[in-house]
């Protein structure tokens, strides 16, 4: 079993090494993360400069591009050959609801799906400053033991929410659907030291669909959130609501 394991809070950081450990009793472990922090990176590959890739140790490279880039590379690049599952994270930090659009956790594990890989994005969610990843470390090894037994559709991801125990005290397992996060939209001008303005994306007030079956209400709760996700953004089911952009205008 070669497992890949990516993240986008950068190569050091304690989540990635934390994921690193929990997938090793499950296969050889490779892991090519960025250099540095891209959180908020979402899907994105890096077209209009160049990739530097440098090897910290046996099987673990950095990169100066995204977690997406990561994959990419390491599938077409530097693995001998294709991984059977990809793990990103585990992140510092949530990712549920509309978070998953942004997320470069969740962006470097969509990457392997479309390349027809099994892929899972951890994220670990806590209610104070302390991200006490060992604490999710069974959890990871829960759900790759289910994976293992169970298989991952193709096309379709995991996305995996653990609530630390800061926010609420570990009740199970639960599948859910993507809940509602709305942010509050700030946008903070600062003044730098030399005296230019510059804007920072805020947005930490965050209202939540609390709703069980979704996946921030199923952390808040105490449940490891598990929510399929794929690729396909078609609006399948309102096709035919357009048919009217098909017809010939007469007036013309
Ligand atoms: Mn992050």
């Amino acid at each position: 079993m070669l497992i890949l394991v990516t993240n986008d809070d950068g190569l050091l950081a304690p989540g990635l090494r934390a994921l690193h450990d929990a997938a090793s009793r499950f296969g050889e472990v490779y892991v090519v993360a960025p250099e540095g922090e891209r959180s908020g990176s979402s899907h994105a590959i890096t077209l209009c400069e160049p990739l530097r890739v440098r090897e910290f140790g046996p099987r673990w490279w950095g990169l100066s591009g995204t977690p997406t880039d990561c994959v990419f590379i390491a599938i077409n690049h530097l693995l001998q050959r294709r991984p059977d599952l990809v793990l990103s994270g585990i992140n510092r930090g949530p990712n549920l609801g509309g978070d998953v659009l942004y997320s470069g956790t969740v962006g470097g594990a969509m990457e392997a799906t479309v390349q027809h890989i099994p892929a899972i994005a951890f994220s670990l969610v806590s209610a104070t400053d302390d991200y006490p990843f060992s604490h999710a470390q069974p959890h990871v090894a829960h759900v790759l033991e289910r994976v293992m037994r169970h298989g991952i559709p193709d096309g379709v991801m995991l996305n995996v929410n653990i609530p630390a125990p800061s926010l609420a005290p570990f009740r199970g397992y639960r599948v859910t659907r993507l809940g509602r996060r709305i942010y509050s939209n700030d946008v903070i001008v600062r003044t730098d030291p030399r005296g230019a303005s510059y804007l920072w994306i805020g947005g930490t007030r965050v209202t939540m669909d609390m709703s069980p079956q979704t996946d921030s209400g199923a952390v808040h709760e105490g449940f490891v959130s598990i929510t399929p996700l794929r690729p396909d953004l078609m609006a399948h089911e309102v096709l035919g609501k357009f048919t009217a952009f098909e017809e010939e205008d007469t007036c013309l």
